[in-house]
């Protein structure tokens, strides 16, 4: 939407205090850095029913303050706030059903009231990074160290057969099952939750599936890839269990992470994407990433009875 609205106009040179060399570096405006945020996660590539692109910002702010998160809540707000950030770069929409108010009664209208007053833009990229060359299953499977060998289900627009949702990779050495989970716990953000396993802890893993975000209406596609387990977020049982019987005699995994945890590592990319991209236009651009938890589940209580319906009387 921003692309090309000010054709022509760059942003303005100034002395870069932090390079000691005491070259110019480039103060870009919003719609420039919007402009290379689409090169990485084209608006047209997300799904139909998505909402992404810019929610907050005037194209012709400067920006040399970027931070990227996974959720547009106002904790993630006020940190923007307290970095001096001037865009916050989010996965998740604020508004995925569209609104008729901004008011800020609403926690949303909060977050937008927040957001302007501290002239801060916001831009959301979803489901046009979890399709994207690298994405946001790409970021996933190299936290978990794995080997990517294409995606889950590719997106037939692509010639080159990299883009789509999910990714299916190679654990070189195999690990079991228990060994894999322990490894998920380890390598991806601590949250609540932890790693839930369906399936045999003792089963060998030599190739997985991953998706980050809910990702059950990909069973489908997990059993056509034949894989060995299938790593993702928000499973619930009749899915899980539907799955795990129609796979059966085969061993085929489930390990449900944090949606949140999934989909953090994106984060880590997207930014040093930008950075990237900062580099190569000479940029004076700082890019953070938020460590702040925003998983809505904030404690895990271990069954401590051996008893199915709890301790007899
Ligand atoms: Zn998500």
């Amino acid at each position: 939407m921003l692309r090309g609205a000010r054709a022509g106009r760059r942003g303005r040179w100034r002395f870069n205090a932090t390079d000691q060399t005491g070259s110019l570096a480039l103060v870009p405006r919003l719609s420039e850095v919007i402009a290379a945020l689409e090169t990485l996660w084209p608006a047209e590539r997300a799904e139909s029913w998505d909402a992404v692109g810019t929610v907050v910002g005037d194209p012709d702010q400067e920006v040399t303050r970027v931070v990227f998160a996974v959720d547009p809540v106002q904790e993630i707000v006020d940190e923007a706030v307290r970095l001096g950030a001037d865009l916050l770069v989010t996965h998740h929409p604020l508004y995925l059903r569209g609104t008729t108010t901004v008011a800020a009664t609403h926690f949303k209208g909060r977050v937008v009231h927040t957001l302007i007053k501290n002239d801060i833009a916001l831009h959301v990229a979803h489901t046009n990074a979890d399709t994207a060359d690298p994405g946001v299953s790409d970021a996933l499977a190299g936290a978990l160290d794995l080997r990517i060998t294409g995606p889950l289900v590719p997106d037939p627009t692509d010639p080159e057969g990299r883009r789509g949702l999910g990714r299916v990779c190679a654990l070189d050495p195999p690990l079991t099952v228990r060994e894999f989970a322990a490894r998920a716990a380890e390598r991806l953000p601590a949250t609540a939750q932890g790693i839930r396993v369906a399936g045999d802890p003792e089963a060998p893993v030599r190739t997985v599936a991953v998706s980050g975000g809910s990702g059950d209406s990909l069973f489908d596609h997990v059993r056509a890839a034949g894989v060995d387990a299938f790593l993702t977020a928000d499973l619930r049982h009749h899915p899980a269990a539907e799955f795990t019987a129609a796979v059966a005699p085969r061993p085929l995994a489930l390990l449900d992470a944090a949606h949140w945890a999934t989909e953090w590592p994106w984060c880590e990319l997207a930014a040093s994407q930008l950075d990237e991209i900062s580099d190569r236009h000479g940029w004076d651009l700082r890019v953070h990433v938020s460590k702040t938890v925003t998983d809505p589940w904030t404690a895990h209580a271990a069954s401590t009875t051996s008893e199915p319906l709890g301790a007899p009387n």
